[in-house]
């Protein structure tokens, strides 16, 4: 087991940080950012949730989203052929999907993409996709996979960062379904400048355990786990939200978002950070600022 301190993993991007505070009006913005999310296979419900992100995206006046999901499982392969997403008209790619794996062809294209600069959020079990495709698999970081695929990551109680080793350690999986504490563990990132260090979140699934190659994996905000009866977490502080540069670009992971309720993405918390993630997943920079009803220690804030 390899102790590290959190911030021995190299954030060198303080200078992108915004004071706190400071918004910049749309109208002093060049254009909108250009977000498309994609859904169409998932073990949840995309039907719900890819929509309502789109919509999410669009209530704010910093985001121009659209949909393009992929054919419905079991698709004739001509219905692949058509499904050619135009990731460079895009600063930042959502991804709401868990399915078959994409054509090679889109594949590439997703990969250069990144590569060349393209931000990417994936979303709750958007992290479970894919299994083998290297690329994604690195820049992701971790992954809904087994407990020999990867390593894992967590933090103890003094915020260390613990790294176990394939095969060592806890494994992937998820507890009940409850309200939990986000801890922000990056206070001095775009993403989360302002937030309070502990907020409430929206009854959701936790995720624990997850594995991969878990290379360059910078922690933004982390849950506990909760052991108790009818929990069944870990008792470790999960990470939950994180980003991973890949080539010129950004990826930024949220294993928040489990749908069958939409409580967990009418939280006002999960909304600022499906904001500033597409935001500084495509610029490096946030100019969505913290609206007051923001959650905090104690409570909940919902915006349907
Ligand atoms: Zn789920």
């Amino acid at each position: 087991m390899n102790n590290m301190n959190i911030r021995s993993l190299g954030l060198g991007i303080m200078s992108l940080v915004l004071l706190p505070g400071i918004s910049v009006p749309a109208a002093a913005t060049e254009t909108k950012l250009k977000v498309l999310v994609i859904g169409g296979q998932n073990n949840h419900d995309w039907a719900k949730s890819t929509p309502y992100m789109e919509k999410l995206l669009n209530r704010s006046d910093r985001f121009q989203a659209t949909v393009n999901n992929t054919p419905e499982p079991n698709a004739p392969p001509a219905a692949w052929d058509a499904w050619q997403p135009k990731f460079r008209d895009y600063g930042c790619i959502v991804l709401d999907y868990n399915g078959q794996a994409w054509p090679d062809r889109v594949q590439k294209d997703f990969v250069d993409y990144v590569r060349g600069g393209g931000g990417v959020v994936v979303i709750h079990a958007a992290n479970n996709a894919f299994t083998g495709w290297k690329e994604f698999e690195q820049m992701v970081g971790l992954l809904w996979r087994g407990r020999e695929y990867g390593s894992s990551l967590y933090l103890d109680d003094d915020g260390k960062l613990v790294r176990e080793l394939p095969g060592q350690g806890r494994g992937m999986g998820h507890g009940g379904q409850y309200d939990w504490v986000m801890t922000v563990r990056d206070t001095g990132h775009p993403i989360t400048q302002g937030m309070p260090v502990k907020w409430l979140h929206k009854k959701d699934e936790l995720y624990h355990g997850q594995r991969g190659p878990v290379e360059n994996v910078h922690i933004l905000l982390t849950a506990y786990s909760d052991p108790a009866p009818g929990r069944g977490g870990t008792g470790k502080n999960e990470p939950i939200v994180w980003w991973v540069p890949f080539g010129e670009g950004k990826v930024v992971t949220n294993l928040m978002g489990h749908v069958g309720e939409l409580g967990c993405l009418e939280c006002v918390g999960f909304q600022v950070l499906l904001y500033r993630s597409c935001e500084w997943a495509a610029t490096g920079k946030c100019a969505t600022s913290l609206p007051n009803d923001f959650p905090t220690a104690d409570a909940t804030s919902l915006v349907p």
